[in-house]
């Protein structure tokens, strides 16, 4: 049954009703899953070619006003060092990335109100006068009003998960937010005229199978551009330091059946699932995915951007990662995209309207 499927997906993916997704994802059998894998390959080479697009990961502040029970960042880590990069030294980190021929960089925060509208609307600016890279939020909760002011100074793309598609489970792990409040903000993103990013987490406790079927027919609803996949890891210091972490096998089986019913979306290899598995990103990368994000964080605030332990090279300098990164890409036979990246699907809008 799921070879017949399996084939049907290459060409047919995108119709996949909930069951069969369902159905995908809960192949076990190694015969199966080569196939699985084999199909979300080449649905990835005819949709989004050979080329693997570097997202630099810029973490300005580890400080949060959101209790989001999986996360080490939460306000009630009291442990944790907090930080907050100034402007000066984000400028100089991006102005790295661009030297370094990287073109985007994410943004990435905690729920922090020092960085208001002014003050993330001039740091918008300052980017956009020195330097040639698309500019990737990834600051959480925001108005509209505010979202719509961030586009206008120069963002290009804004990533807020949606963590996961069951309501109920989402409430019990986000005490400060609701997912109909994560939906109704993808969908200002997009009429904004971002391009979006979603994803969800992997293995959060009491999450089923027909949860993560939900988490891709979510993303395929509301047509984002960019859509990362993680396994859960507990951080010992939160409610949930005690679970088990998500599998990595279930992660690959998302990235690939993502692939399949997504099609031309970007899909990133995530830090979580390399620290899990060594070769996490090859892996992933043969499995439907086409981004890996690696680290601009400066030492020492890398390692204090924990949203779980053991984080994967935090101690290699973004000169490293890229080279790293480089060579990874070569051994699976892919080249690194040169340029912005920018989504395929946001270039068919373009050209339909
Ligand atoms: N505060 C913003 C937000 O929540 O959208 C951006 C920063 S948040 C740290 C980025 C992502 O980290 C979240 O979307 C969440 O899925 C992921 N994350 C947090 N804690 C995690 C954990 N323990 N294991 C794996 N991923 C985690
Ligand atoms: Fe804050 Fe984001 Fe972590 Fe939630 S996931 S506690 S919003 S940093």
């Amino acid at each position: 049954m799921s070879k017949s499927l399996i084939e049907r997906t290459q060409y047919a993916g995108a119709d996949l009703s909930l069951s069969e997704i369902c159905e995908l994802l809960s192949i076990t059998s190694d015969i199966d899953l080569d196939l699985l894998w084999q199909a979300a390959d080449h649905v990835r080479r005819q949709e989004v070619g050979e080329d693997i697009w570097l997202r630099g990961l810029l973490e300005f502040s580890n400080i949060c006003t959101c209790n989001c029970l999986y996360c080490g960042l939460r306000r009630d880590n009291t442990g944790l060092p907090r930080y907050r990069l100034t402007e000066e030294q984000i400028l100089e980190a991006v102005h790295r990335l661009s030297r370094l021929g990287i073109g985007t960089v994410v943004l990435q925060s905690g729920e922090d109100p020092y960085f208001t509208e002014e003050r993330l609307i001039a740091l918008l600016h300052a980017i956009r006068n020195t330097c040639d890279i698309a500019i990737t939020l990834s600051i959480g909760y925001r108005p509209k009003s505010e979202l719509a002011a961030f586009k206008r100074a120069g963002a290009h793309r804004f990533l807020i998960r949606h963590e996961i598609a069951n309501p109920d489970l989402y409430r019990v792990f986000h005490p400060d937010s609701t997912l109909a409040d994560r939906v109704e903000q993808l969908k200002d993103l997009r009429a904004l005229g971002y391009e979006v990013g979603s994803g969800c987490l992997v293995g959060l406790p009491g999450q089923t199978v027909a949860d993560l079927a939900d988490d891709i027919a979510l993303a395929r609803e509301l047509e984002v551009d960019m859509f990362g996949v993680g396994p859960f890891i507990p951080h010992p210091d939160t409610p949930l330091g005690e679970a088990t972490p998500g599998s990595t096998l279930m992660t690959y089986k998302m990235i690939a059946v993502a692939r399949l019913v997504l099609r031309d979306v970007h899909i990133p290899v995530t830090t979580a699932l390399s620290t899990l598995e060594e070769d996490g990103r090859e892996k992933g990368w043969m499995r439907g995915a086409n981004i890996v994000m690696p680290n601009a964080t400066p030492a020492p605030y890398r390692a204090q951007y924990e949203l779980y332990k053991n984080k994967r090279c935090i101690d290699d300098t973004l000169e490293h990662c890229r080279g790293c990164l480089g060579r990874r890409v070569k051994s699976v036979g892919r080249v690194i995209g040169q340029g912005r990246g920018t989504s395929l699907k946001l270039l068919r809008r373009e050209v339909l309207v």
